[in-house]
């Protein structure tokens, strides 16, 4: 792993010495000359540790050190590097957020020690940070599909809930089974239902076009869409777009009853006047069983709630 390193000295001939020292740990320096650049040149690259100069004109380090914290929720290291090590400067040093403090003039020998011993802990930590967003995908996304799992989409659905009752907006929900996919599995295969299954969800999520809107797989082959300040009549005209997207991929479906190729019921319903996130879902669902008892392919909106 590179080891970007930022080097805050105001004194251009500290910078250059405390970058050797990085340099020679096998990592790379990132020089300011203040505090205000260093948190500028903090917001543009990814920075794994911070070596700081504390006595500097403008903010100081540890000021520096606590707006950094402030800008980031990862840990990385901050090491002080100060003429002044008295307990008092030690002590309101780490407390800004630092972790280690090493007394000027500096020794390159001990630098380098501290250096290396923070580099190994910014390691670990960065390993953790990647484990932990696999963990976090893998916890909330669907493996076959790549689109977010049932428990994925419960949370952006309570989230959205949440905006909509707070800013009196209104969301809408589509769900959308696939038709006769025992059919296509009995007939073709499991191997390719489930090739099926990814091509579907990849066509509905390209067809989405806000940012905002979201797709989920939500059980066999049932999906959810979530589409952010929509209304149902905005809705039905992204339904309309994934039908057309859909025949447009042209899956082919020998054994459908209602086209050559793969298709999709839909039920939609929006949130307007319902009592909560599992009676906006069920009223989808009674729109798509709807679409099914009426000829499938196609989409029904549920009865707006009173
Ligand atoms: P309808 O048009 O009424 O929706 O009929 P259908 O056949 O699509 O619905 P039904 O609920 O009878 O069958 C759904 C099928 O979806 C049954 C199951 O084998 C298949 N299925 C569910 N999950 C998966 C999966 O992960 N992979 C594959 N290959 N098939 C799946
Ligand atoms: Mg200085
Ligand atoms: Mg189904
Ligand atoms: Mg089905």
């Amino acid at each position: 792993m590179d080891i970007q390193v930022l080097v805050v000295d105001d004194s251009s001939t500290m910078r250059a010495i405390v970058s050797s020292v990085v340099s020679n740990c096998g990592y790379t320096p990132v020089p300011a000359a203040s505090g205000e650049e260093a948190i500028g040149l903090f917001r543009q690259h990814r920075i794994d540790l911070v070596v700081m100069d504390v006595e500097m004109p403008g903010i100081n380090g540890f000021e520096t050190c606590r707006q950094l914290r402030k800008l980031s929720e990862d840990w990385f290291p901050v090491i002080y590097l100060s003429a002044s090590s008295s307990d008092e400067d030690i002590i309101e040093g780490l407390d800004a957020g630092g972790d280690a403090y090493v007394a000027k003039p500096i020794n390159d020998r001990v630098l380098k020690s501290i250096l290396t011993a923070m580099g190994r802990i910014a390691i670990i930590q960065s390993k953790l940070d990647q484990a932990n967003k696999r963990l976090e995908r893998l916890a909330t996304h669907d493996s076959l599909t790549q689109v977010l799992n049932r428990r994925g989409f419960d949370e952006i659905l309570e989230r959205c809930w949440r905006q909509s009752q707070r800013e009196q907006t209104v969301f809408s929900i589509i769900l959308a089974d696939i038709d006769f996919f025992k059919k296509y599995n009995d007939h073709y295969g499991h191997g390719p239902g489930d090739e099926c299954l990814h091509q579907v969800a990849q066509c509905l999520k390209s067809a989405l076009l806000r940012p905002g809107d979201q797709i989920a797989r939500y059980g066999g082959e049932e999906f959810v869409i979530l589409l952010a300040q929509t209304d149902a009549a905005g809705a039905e005209e992204v339904a309309q777009r994934l039908q057309t997207a859909l025949a447009k991929t042209a899956i082919p479906h020998d054994q459908s009853e209602v086209a050559d190729h793969v298709t999709l019921s839909q039920g939609i319903a929006d949130s307007q006047h319902r009592d909560g996130m599992l009676d906006i879902l069920k009223a989808a669902d009674d729109a798509l069983y709807q679409t099914k008892r009426t000829g499938r392919n196609g989409y029904a909106c549920a009865r707006p709630a009173a």
